[in-house]
């Protein structure tokens, strides 16, 4: 079993996977930049190395000095939770080469779903059905345009490199094709620094349904259900659920076996996420695969009674997984919501500063994964998500009802935050009533 674990990451996700690691008997270090030498993170962990300034390609992207931190403190693996270098090939790659465990697949697994055109290809390859489109990228406006005449309208344009809903554009009018399809590769070259451009059908009110898997490194992979994450604010998650009311047993039963088909036969190990969009009729169409956690594992955990970190821990160790599929049992029903720093009433823009008054609900199947506390400086640097809160009631109906409760009990004074757009989602009779699809948010609020 590994013995000590480098956190190369920060905030909830570092204080999720701390605990992880107690819990183990595993030693746990983690690296913080200036801006956060206050952060729970570095309280919590049994080491803590300050590794450079707040600018994260100075701090938890500089490869460098993360190796050199881990090699000095004497640490067998990394784990790197998500965002940051958690799809970075070549950071996996290094790992490997230095003789530290990267907690997570290979890096040659990353490569070929980081790009996510090449991922498509591979996937449909394997017979995994796939969203229409390109094969592969598009290198001219020209050949942008045939192709979308011969899909037809609308389309959706694609960064083969992006990644947290940027990078993606729907065309309704094919007037505006070519002026789209060179602002997307512009703004896939300054965000990814990779101007691969791909194209899709742009699938009408679809929900995004999406598999989590676990593989060890002897060939045994199983599947932990699905996660719906229909209800997004440009193409980014907000609330997430399992089971998703937008799928049948049937069709719950062939999503998990193409997933667990896909694995095997890439040879894909530790946790992944196989992203599907599924239409009104059930079809469903790969879109994506996360090689790392996900904000959202805990809803599948709370169903599965499953420790997704743990479990990628003990793959990481080299160890058999320890379930087979009949294992798995889905009890109840989840709900994620994701707190942010941010105000909705400025379109949703970043509020950093001060926390000067914090009370943090709890109570029977009530989960809150943050690194807040009362005084914490929220820091203008990251990601704006702050908490999260998730529920396990026995039916979708006590879920809503627990998390309106938590949600209404979260006090956060000194900071804007999205508590009362989420209440006001959980109110709405379309989401209630499972009458929505990946455009509620757009239609139902405007934004
Ligand atoms: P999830 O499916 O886990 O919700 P997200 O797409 O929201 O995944 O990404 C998780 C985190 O990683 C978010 O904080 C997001 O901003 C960040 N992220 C994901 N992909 C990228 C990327 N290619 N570049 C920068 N940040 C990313
Ligand atoms: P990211 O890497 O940023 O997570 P994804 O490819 O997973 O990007 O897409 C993010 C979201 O964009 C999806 O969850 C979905 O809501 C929307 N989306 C992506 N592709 C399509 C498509 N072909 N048709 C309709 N919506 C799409
Ligand atoms: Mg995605």
């Amino acid at each position: 079993m590994l013995k000590k674990i480098l956190i190369a990451n920060r905030g909830e996700i570092a204080v999720r996977i701390i605990r992880a690691c107690r819990e183990m008997g595993i030693c746990s270090v983690v690296i913080y930049s200036q801006a956060d030498a206050n952060s729970l993170h570095v309280k919590l962990a049994d080491q803590a190395v300050c590794i450079g300034p707040a600018p994260s390609n100075k701090s938890y992207l500089n490869i460098k000095a993360i190796i050199e931190t881990a090699c000095l403190t004497g640490c067998d693996s990394i784990h790197p939770g998500f965002g940051f270098l958690s799809e970075n090939s070549h950071f996996a790659k290094v790992c490997d080469e230095i003789g530290i465990k990267f907690i997570g697949p290979t890096c040659k697994h990353i490569d070929l779903m980081g790009n996510k055109s090449k991922a498509k290809e591979t996937m449909k390859n394997i017979g995994v059905p796939v969203v229409p489109g390109s094969d592969g990228n598009v290198s001219t406006e020209q050949e942008a345009i045939e192709i979308s005449n011969k899909i037809g309208y609308p389309v959706i344009l694609k960064a083969a490199s992006g990644g947290g809903g940027k990078g993606i554009r729907i065309v309704y009018d094919k007037n505006n094709l070519v002026k789209e399809y060179n602002i997307v590769k512009q703004e896939a070259k300054i965000s990814f620094n990779d101007d691969s451009i791909y194209i899709e059908k742009f699938i009408q009110n679809p929900r995004h349904v999406e598999i989590q898997v676990l593989s060890d490194e002897h060939g045994n992979a199983i599947s932990l259900g699905e996660r719906d994450c229909s209800i997004q604010r440009r193409n980014q998650k907000v609330l997430e659920e399992t089971p998703s009311m937008a799928i049948n047993d049937d069709v719950r039963k062939q999503m998990g076996d193409i997933a667990i088909k896909a694995v095997k036969e890439l040879g894909y190990h530790n946790a992944g996420t196989i992203e599907f969009l599924v239409d009104k009729n059930m079809n469903f169409y790969f879109m994506e695969m996360n090689t790392r956690l996900q904000v959202e594992h805990p809803v599948t955990e709370m169903v599965t009674g499953i420790d997704i970190v743990k479990e990628q821990i003990k793959i990481a160790s080299g160890e058999n997984l320890e379930y087979t599929q009949n294992d798995i049992k889905i009890i109840g029903h989840s709900l994620e919501a994701r707190i942010n720093a941010e105000n909705p009433d400025k379109n949703f823009m970043p509020c950093p500063g001060i926390i000067n008054g914090l009370h943090i609900p709890g109570g029977n199947g009530i989960r809150i994964d943050t690194a807040i506390y009362d005084g914490y400086m929220v820091p203008q640097n990251y990601d704006s998500m702050i908490a999260k809160i998730i529920v396990h009631g026995k039916d979708r109906k006590e879920s809503i009802a627990k998390m309106k409760s938590a949600l209404a009990e979260f006090v956060i004074e000194g900071i804007d935050t999205n508590r009362d757009f989420l209440l006001k989602i959980l109110d709405n009779e379309k989401y209630v009533t499972n009458n929505y699809d990946t455009s509620f948010i757009a239609k139902e609020f405007n934004v």
